[in-house]
């Protein structure tokens, strides 16, 4: 296999199975082939003659080329004890403390698995609100989710991954002021990431600068009004401090959601790709675009083989996982959502020689995702025929358009954190980050990389020498930099250099062909403004995003990536 160091390095610490002495005992080609194996092994359901080797061997090789990579915990678990092999669950939390205190047993499960969870604390009644049997008064969202928080810190995913959630307020909780800033300090609620649910109601507030009503959960009350704009303004601020909290457009999400009768979405996973049922889950997996060039052209006829194939592997995943409670099993089973998306955008582009911040990127966008979207469905339509359809089917939307499915949803661009350094290739649809740079992964010693595509363009077209990579290693950019030729500057452009606008048009290009929802951080200099995010928060509502995440550089003190090397 033609693996990166980086990547070798990962898979030891991370994902390759070890005995009881903790000693490794397996090599990355017999990791892929444990978890080829065992997703084959869901073919017998459907065909007790199937050929289980044969459709191990393609996806072995359909891993192993790089094409395609499952999500972390599948790589991890599958074939093994645990075997759960979703990264993405929400779980409800109703307005009792045993139902609190449930969701928070619950979610000790997943995170040991591996899993990340998301919830909603709208239905938790206010602060000061009464507590009948007890004649006390209720502590409100934000002190339970310091609780949730708290056992996260204990479980630390046994190793394998932090524990990560996600808390959604939506902005109509008469708390929403304590929560959007229940991150302020970075030392609270590590654990997670927050998002503000803003309903249409709100945006046409915000629009006409009115008014909006806070009701009580546990009542139904309208409790007060506030100004939506004073809101608006409050988020924007917090997130500008240290990109906390994030937004979610939570009515949109719901006109998105394919099957209505089951109930609305409340929250996402951690990232905010990932909409969500109460107790439902989905498995994500990614296509690898940087593989899907030939010469300077995509390689149409590839990645729909690679599509097609990938949407079987992740229906597959399905039947053979090993869901941490019967109730996500049967919420799970009812929808066989699945999310297929992809890494490596911004390496395809510069193969095929497009600057990411430019109309030709948004056109390669839309055309490659709306071809990713179309032939997952026909791969999913495919399988309805063999397989049947997703059990929910008769009372979804898609049983009103007509389109017999296997999976209520098939696609979601999953940020790829991990999966993108076991390919070697840009996380996502997120541009370069940097031309070199430092990476801190979990406790273990920081990753130090230098970009190979921009060394190999460099040596190509006689640019390179160690001074000069040394100098682009201050910055990890290259504009500017003198020595750098003016089309290799513009070509190898870095997150920081891209304009929040484009960052925001780039998400909102993917999410037009994204049944789930589009993970993008929206990068901004140090030097922006309070009123450069508010900014991207409207032109993300304008474009149709699902939701937005601002991060301006060095406004946390530890930072996943560093721009740069440092000593
Ligand atoms: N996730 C998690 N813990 C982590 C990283 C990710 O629980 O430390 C979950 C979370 O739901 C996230 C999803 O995995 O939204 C996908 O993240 P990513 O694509 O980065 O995962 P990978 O498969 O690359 O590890």
């Amino acid at each position: 296999m033609n693996l990166k160091e980086n990547a070798l390095k990962v898979l030891e610490a991370r994902y390759l199975a070890r005995n009881e002495k903790g000693e490794l005992i397996e090599t990355p080609e017999e990791m892929f082939w444990r978890v080829a194996r065992a997703i084959a092994l869901a073919e017998k359901n459907y065909d007790e003659k199937a050929d289980v080797e044969q459709i191990a061997k393609e996806f072995y090789t359909l891993m192993t080329e790089l094409d395609f990579l499952p999500n972390t915990p599948t790589l991890v678990n599958a074939g093994r004890p645990l075997g759960q092999l979703s990264a993405c669950f929400v779980l409800p939390v109703g307005d009792s403390m045993e139902e609190i205190f449930d969701a928070v047993k619950f979610s000790a499960l997943i995170h040991k698995s591996g899993g990340g969870t998301g919830f909603s604390f709208s239905r938790l009644r206010s602060k000061g609100s009464r507590v009948r049997s007890t004649g006390g008064v209720a502590s409100g969202p934000v002190s339970f989710m310091k609780v949730f928080n708290a056992a996260t810190e204990a479980v630390k995913q046994g190793g394998v991954r932090r524990g990560a959630n996600m808390g959604v307020l939506r902005c109509d909780h008469p708390d929403i002021l304590e929560f959007i800033t229940a991150k302020e300090d970075n030392k609270d609620i590590t654990n997670f990431n927050i998002s503000v649910a803003l309903t249409e109601k709100f945006m046409k507030a915000l629009e006409e600068d009115g008014e909006y009503e806070l009701i009580e959960p546990s009542t139904g009350e309208i409790v007060k009004k506030l100004k939506a704009r004073e809101v608006f303004d409050k988020i924007a601020q917090n997130a500008w401090r240290n990109g906390e909290p994030g937004i979610i457009f939570i009515d949109r999400i719901n006109e998105g959601n394919m099957v209505p009768d089951l109930g609305q979405i409340e929250s996402t996973n951690p990232c905010g790709e990932q909409p969500l049922l109460p107790y439902e889950s989905c498995n994500l997996g990614s296509v690898n675009l940087a593989n899907m060039v030939k010469g300077q052209e995509i390689d149409w006829e590839h990645l729909e083989k690679t599509v097609k194939l990938a949407v079987r592997f992740l229906d597959n995943v399905i039947d053979v996982n090993h869901y941490p409670l019967k109730e996500i099993e049967n919420m799970t089973k009812k929808t066989r959502k699945i999310g297929l998306g992809v890494m490596g955008f911004a390496d395809m582009l510069i193969k095929l020689n497009v600057p990411y911040d430019s109309e030709e990127a948004l056109q390669i966008a839309d055309k490659v995702m709306e071809f990713i979207n179309d032939k997952s469905k026909e791969a999913s339509a495919e399988l309805a025929k063999i397989r049947g359809t997703f059990s929910a089917w008769e009372k979804s939307l898609w049983a009103k358009r007509g389109l017999k499915l296997r999976n209520a949803t098939t696609t979601t661009i999953a940020p790829t954190g991990s999966i993108s350094i076991i390919a070697g290739v840009s996380s996502g649809i997120e541009p370069i980050f940097a031309l070199a740079f430092k990476r801190h992964i979990l406790d273990r010693k920081d990753i130090v990389e230098v970009h190979e595509i921009f060394e190999q363009h460099a040596k190509d077209n006689g640019y390179y020498s160690e001074k000069l990579m040394e100098e682009v290693a201050k910055t990890g950019r290259v504009s500017g930099v003198t020595g750098v030729p003016k089309e290799a500057q513009r070509l190898f452009v870095t997150a920081l250099d891209i304009s929040p606008e484009w960052h925001v048009r780039m998400q909102a290009v993917f999410q037009k062909h994204t049944d789930n929802a589009v993970s993008k951080t929206i990068n901004m200099p140090n030097s922006a403004t309070v009123k450069d995010v508010k900014e991207s928060y409207l032109l993300a509502y304008k474009l149709g995003c699902k939701g937005l995440t601002v991060y301006r550089d060095g406004s946390r003190e530890e930072q996943v990536l560093n721009a740069g090397l440092t000593e």
